[in-house]
């Protein structure tokens, strides 16, 4: 029985779940006929099996047995070589499921030992590849199977280099590299972990370690990250070696079917000469493009053409793929579907559509809603710029300004006190990832656009320049130098890595011009969207600019942020020490005059459309200055710090957020509710006249009884019957409102879910201080995601339809809306696209709500039976 070895040649038809995602390109593309070394895979299944069970029974001798159709295959055999015939040496590969890139350990050259080195000497005649290609393995092993330091290779390497004094790794001869080989072989045995000299004992060991290494630390942040399921497990693929470091002739490439970064149309790639497969991903030395070949191997440049246009019709998407050339002749060892900037995504979603490659619902299903406003990421403003003091390569678009870090470590304690940084390395690698994901930009001094620096980032979504040759970076200094120039820890950098551009200090930005093509695409994707989409907005600048991207009105204005204007805050603090109804009246007065202007703005910027104002939601002590300013300026005898102090006393809260504020504190002093709608609606009253057509409605915060409701309608009533009525609302955002909401809804006309505070209460944590433990519950799996960023559909989506039902069944004439910030993450807007008439997000997040709701209606009817 096959306990889970295949073939490629018998692997058509299988899982991409069971082959990995490395294994199952590997299969798709020997079968649609490219040039693909033999190999066999051991799937996911044996993997999890030896995780659970320490064992899988069989698996040695099946492996064996697809070993020996490798050596039929082939021609050569493990391990041994046999006159000219070199002996046959593979690559143990890991591939899960799910592209990990650089998350998980590959060992080359694996079968060698000294008896099979002078073997390859004699069939190649090229002794210095022979012992190159065993220290080499040597290293590999001792690192990811014996457990020895990378370092400690290095070190010797580095030593020996220093001893011959030359400078390149090229110019050792082959006597000192097998010296070093025969340095690392006694270094281990010493260490207690001998090299195994047989090929098989080699090979059994690697591949163990590879099923091991699901389990790394690197491997558990990446899933951690991205959200990929613990359980999937690894696939091995065990291929036959070939060589690119066989001379000028061969070498080994990185190829993307279309630009990563840009998204044009084109073969886009890296190519090193005589080299071996790690040496481009790892970005230890710098590749030339792709285009280079035209110069010196046209053919093989046309033949990459080729390739990479037989991969797009076969894969239907945009490919990343590895390749190595031996003496001329060209392999593939690698494919998946790249990753890519929004940016690139969005274009090459649209233009494979128009080719004809995908439908116009594949390429509006294929971009993430999510990496929307990394499209609308900011550029350098080039007319305010200085001179660059550095350039390097392109690697993930958009600007950052922040403060230079050098290690995960500094990235972590400036990112804790709210720091922008921008990671600075030398070159990075998967150990870095923490400090990467923690960054607003990034910037190396090594590699090349398709090194794990640059990978990563586009995947992250942040700003990247990479391979920027004149910067030195000292990490364990905290200093960079770049020329007679030298910046340390903490000093401000701007980079861009649209142009590759990096100044010192804080450069001026400008947002990105919006993007033809995404307009295109939603407009593929509009017809199906059925929820509707408003965006929260306070000012009319955000109004303009939500309905610039198509927001159908707002969903959430806040009037307590136009308090705090300079000339206004004094009158909110006079109302709150007011003592009589006379000085209640004037502070009252004078807050009206500017509300009302407000007001008329924000409508006039959403002239036809729904604007819902919410009445002042936060305790009135946040408009007091902070208490110990209060103490020292009435120990200085100032009469009105000595009278605020005594109110901020007063009003002082244990737990503000669950204190006296929203609808409570608008029934308590009702003149404020009074004077907020009557802003509203004289401003709505002024616009008409004017000839406008302002659509206000009014919404109270907080309430978690009906009786609240009542009152507060009841106040509004006053106001209608002088001006006529407006829709009236209620926040439905503590549990108790979404459990009541078949008492309150027939008061209304809507409800709209406040997400946060009903995510807050339903979990009972404040998001002031979740800081302390909610990412820590996030990466040890407590939680599945972070509940303030996107709605958990299983407790607080529970009130939420509760509410919805309920409150529909008691009020059919219910419109419901969602306000949170929730309203613009694009897992929560699908998961509420069928229960809400609308949901309303921040504006720049206004294009991620409609796509992803867009998105919601095509798989909605995507899955009607028939
Ligand atoms: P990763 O998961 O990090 O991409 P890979 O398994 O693709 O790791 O291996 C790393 C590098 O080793 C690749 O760039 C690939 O080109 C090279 N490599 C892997 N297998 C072979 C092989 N059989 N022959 C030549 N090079 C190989
Ligand atoms: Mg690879
Ligand atoms: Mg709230």
């Amino acid at each position: 029985m096959n306990t889970g070895v295949f073939l490629l040649s018998e692997a058509r038809g299988l899982s991409r779940d069971l082959l990995g995602g490395k294994g199952y390109g590997l299969a798709e593309m020997a079968q649609a006929g490219l040039p693909v070394p033999p190999a066999l895979i051991i799937t996911t299944e044996a993997c999890r099996r030896f995780l659970r069970e320490g064992a899988v029974p069989g698996l040695w001798e099946e492996v064996r047995a697809k070993l020996s159709a490798l050596e039929g295959l082939t021609g050569k055999r493990f391990g041994h070589g046999e006159g000219a015939t070199p002996p046959l040496l593979v690559s143990v590969r890991s591939g899960a499921p799910v592209s990990m890139p650089g998350m998980m350990d590959t060992i080359l050259n694996l079968g060698l030992n000294l008896e099979g080195v002078q073997a390859l000497a004699r069939a190649t005649g090229n002794p210095r590849f022979a012992w190159d290609a065993f220290r080499r393995l040597l290293a590999m092993y001792g690192e990811v199977v014996l457990g020895e330091k990378a370092e400690v290779f290095e070190e010797k390497l580095s030593a020996l280099k220093e001893r011959r004094g030359v400078a390149s790794d090229a110019e050792l001869s082959p006597e000192d590299l097998e010296e070093l080989s025969f340095q690392y072989l006694r270094h281990l045995e010493a260490r207690g972990t001998p090299f195994p000299m047989d090929p098989w004992d080699q090979l059994q060991g690697a591949i163990l370690a590879v099923f091991r290494s699901w389990q790394n630390p690197r491997a558990r942040t990446y899933r951690r990250i991205y959200g990929i399921p613990e359980d999937l497990g690894t696939a091995v693929v065990v291929q036959a070696m070939v060589f690119g470091n066989l001379g000028e002739d061969s070498g080994t490439g990185v190829g993307f079917t279309r630009n990563p970064a840009t998204g044009e149309r084109g073969l886009y790639g890296e190519y090193l000469r005589n080299a071996q497969g790690e040496d481009v991903v790892a970005g230890i030395r710098t590749p030339e493009p792709l285009e280079r070949l035209l110069d010196y191997a046209p053919e093989l440049y046309r033949e990459l053409q080729e390739v990479a246009a037989l991969l797009e019709r076969h894969f239907r998407d945009m490919q990343d793929f590895e390749f190595t050339v031996e003496r001329g002749k060209l392999y593939l060892l690698q494919t998946r579907s790249g990753k890519r900037t929004a940016q690139a995504a969005v274009r090459i979603a649209v233009e494979m559509a128009k080719e004809g490659l995908i439908t116009r619902e594949e390429a509006v299903l294929r971009v993430e809603a999510n990496a929307l406003p990394g499209l609308l990421r900011p550029a350098v403003d080039r007319d305010r710029a200085p001179e660059p003091i550095l350039k390097g390569l392109p690697a993930s678009p958009g600007a950052a300004v922040g403060h230079a870090v050098f290690s995960n470590e500094a990235a972590e304690r400036y990112a804790a006190q709210g720091l922008p940084v921008i990671l600075v390395r030398p070159e990075t690698t998967p150990e870095d990832i923490t400090g990467m994901y923690l960054s607003r930009g990034i910037l190396t001094a090594r590699g090349g656009l398709t090194s794990h620096a640059a990978v990563v980032a586009r995947g992250l979504g942040v700003p990247a320049v990479v391979g920027a040759e004149a910067l030195r970076v000292y990490p364990e200094e905290g200093r960079a130098q770049v020329g007679g120039l030298e910046f340390k820890e903490g000093e401000v950098l701007t980079i861009d890595g649209s142009t590759g551009e990096v100044y010192l200090g804080a450069v001026a930005l400008v947002a990105s011009a919006g993007e033809a093509l995404l307009q295109e695409l939603l407009a593929w994707a509009e017809p199906h969207r059925r929820l509707g989409v408003r965006a929260n907005a306070d000012t009319p600048e955000d109004a303009q600019r939500a309905r610039a991207f198509g927001a159908e009105g707002i969903g959430l204005c806040r009037t307590e942020h136009m308090f705090f204007h300079e000339e206004r805050i004094p009158w909110v603090r006079r109302l709150i020490l007011a003592r009589t109804p006379e000085e209640e009246a004037e502070a009252l007065e004078r807050l009206f005059a500017f509300q009302k202007q407000d007001f008329k703005e924000i409508l006039k910027a959403m002239d036809g459309l729904p604007v819902t104002v919410r009445l002042l939601d936060p305790p009135l002590h946040e408009f007091l200055p902070p208490l110990p300013d209060l103490e020292g300026k009435a120990r200085a005898g100032d009469e009105e710090a000595q009278a605020l102090l005594e109110r901020a006393k007063a009003l002082h809260e244990q737990n503000p957020m669950l204190g006296f504020r929203g609808v409570r504190l608008l029934l308590l002093r009702p003149a404020i509710f009074r004077m907020q709608l009557r802003a509203l609606l004289e401003a709505a009253k002024e616009l008409k006249e004017e000839g406008f057509d302002p659509r206000p409605e009014v919404m109270v915060p907080l309430v978690a009884d009906p009786k609240e409701v009542e009152r507060a309608k009841a106040l509004a009533e006053e106001l209608f019957q002088e001006y006529g009525p407006i829709p009236f609302g209620t926040m439905i955002e503590t549990p108790r409102a979404a459990l009541l909401a078949a008492e309150i809804a027939p008061l209304v006309d809507f409800f709209s879910f406040g997400t946060n505070d009903l995510t807050q209460m339903t979990f009972g944590l404040s998001r002031d201080d979740a800081g302390k433990f909610l990412p820590r519950y996030v990466e040890e799996g407590l939680f599945p995601f972070d509940p303030t960023e996107r709605l958990d559909e299983k407790g607080v989506g529970r009130l939420l339809r509760l509410a919805v039902e309920e409150g529909r069944r008691a009020n059919p004439r219910l419109k419901l809306g969602l306000c949170g910030e929730h309203g613009g993450e694009a897992r929560s807007v699908q998961f509420v696209a069928d229960l809400l008439d609308y949901t309303s997000a921040s504006p720049f997040r206004v294009l991620t709500a409609r796509l992803a709701a867009a998105q919601a209606g095509m798989r909605a009817s995507r899955t009607v039976p028939g």
